[in-house]
């Protein structure tokens, strides 16, 4: 023991709970905005037109920046997609899936790039390439990011 009562230390412990919370930044913010709306909104490039949807800060074809924010219909077809037999769990290990399920990539009239989520409502072995759906939008889901929930068939 120093002199007062302090006494020299090497290692002290300190009980951590780390909280995370993210933003999507002012950019995205508008795109899950008009989610919550009920809009799907995609992103122009003024210089070539491209349309992005999930909207892209910087157009990947001419480095321009995007400000034109356009609305797109709620219905896409399906470009492409996968059945999916296992899921990453909590722990980062693969688990199996009770039931497969379909991702697609969904191609909506008006934009030039796809955007990838499950489609609920179908039996995989139905999936197919050309298939029209429609997007859920879950407005009171908890995390930002599954408020575009998933498509289901038109
Ligand atoms: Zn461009």
């Amino acid at each position: 023991m120093e002199p007062g009562g302090l006494k020299n230390v090497d290692t002290v412990e300190i009980p951590a709970v780390p909280v995370f919370s993210w933003s999507v930044g002012n950019f995205m913010e508008k795109f899950f905005d008009g989610l919550k709306d009920g809009k799907l909104m995609g992103i122009k490039c003024p210089k070539c037109g491209r349309v992005y949807l999930p909207p892209r800060m910087i157009c990947e074809r001419c480095f321009t920046e995007n400000e034109e924010w356009v609305e797109l219909p709620l219905e896409g077809t399906v470009e492409s997609f996968t059945i999916a037999h296992v899921k990453v769990g909590d722990d980062g290990e693969l688990e199996d899936l009770e039931t497969p399920e379909t991702i697609g990539m969904v191609k909506h009239k008006g934009a030039d790039t796809c955007i990838v989520a499950r489609i609920e409502g179908l039996d995989p072995a139905d999936a197919g390439v050309g298939m029209r759906v429609t997007v859920v939008i879950d407005k009171s889901a908890e995390n930002i990011l599954d408020v575009l929930s998933h498509y289901v068939p038109c």
